[in-house]
């Protein structure tokens, strides 16, 4: 069997533009307004020769009331159905509330986590990114969906934990 990567993280920190550099290809719809990405999409990924589904989540009204525990819920049901994770955070916004309840159901699900903190675009950025350990979930992986920058060492951390 393929084995299946969840990728969770709140609104607009970059989940899909992230699966779509994974992907290669333009399928998992990124926008400026949070919110679009239906709850669940998987999508057939392959890295290294090795395949694995990749899981996209989203799905939330940024405007509803508890947004936080919404948020919570989702990841909790992906990553249940999933063999590791892949939780992305905002590096240049740092964490939030809702990635606060994230961390909490990862925590208690016990499955490998790999830390992606997205939007590290240059070199200057990176120190944002070292805050990061103190989640305790191991190492924070710099990246830049949007450019690629980092995205192989993340690939090759993402292969390890499956
Ligand atoms: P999602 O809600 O977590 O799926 O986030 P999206 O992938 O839809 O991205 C939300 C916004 O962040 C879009 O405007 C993206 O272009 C932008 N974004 C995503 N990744 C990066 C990145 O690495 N750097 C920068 N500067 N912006 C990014
Ligand atoms: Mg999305």
């Amino acid at each position: 069997p393929v084995p299946v990567l969840a990728v969770v993280g709140r609104p607009n920190v970059g989940k899909s533009t992230l699966v779509n550099r994974i992907l290669g290809r333009r399928e998992a719809v990124v926008q400026d307004v949070p919110g679009v990405t239906r709850d669940r999409v998987s999508y057939d990924a392959e890295w290294s020769g090795r395949a694995f589904t990749l899981v996209d989540t989203g799905g939330w009204d940024p405007d509803a009331r508890g947004l936080a525990e919404r948020i919570a819920a989702q990841a909790e049901i992906a990553v249940s159905l999933a063999d590791a994770v892949l939780f992305v955070v905002d590096a240049k916004v740092g964490i939030t509330d809702a990635d606060e309840g994230v961390v909490k159901i990862l925590r208690r699900a016990g499955k490998p986590v790999v830390l992606a903190a997205n939007k590290v675009d240059d070199e200057r950025a990176e120190a944002e990114a070292y805050g990061l350990w103190n989640l305790g979930l191991g190492e924070p992986f710099p990246v830049s969906a949007l450019h690629g920058r980092g995205s192989g060492d993340l690939l090759d951390a993402v292969l390890a934990a499956l």
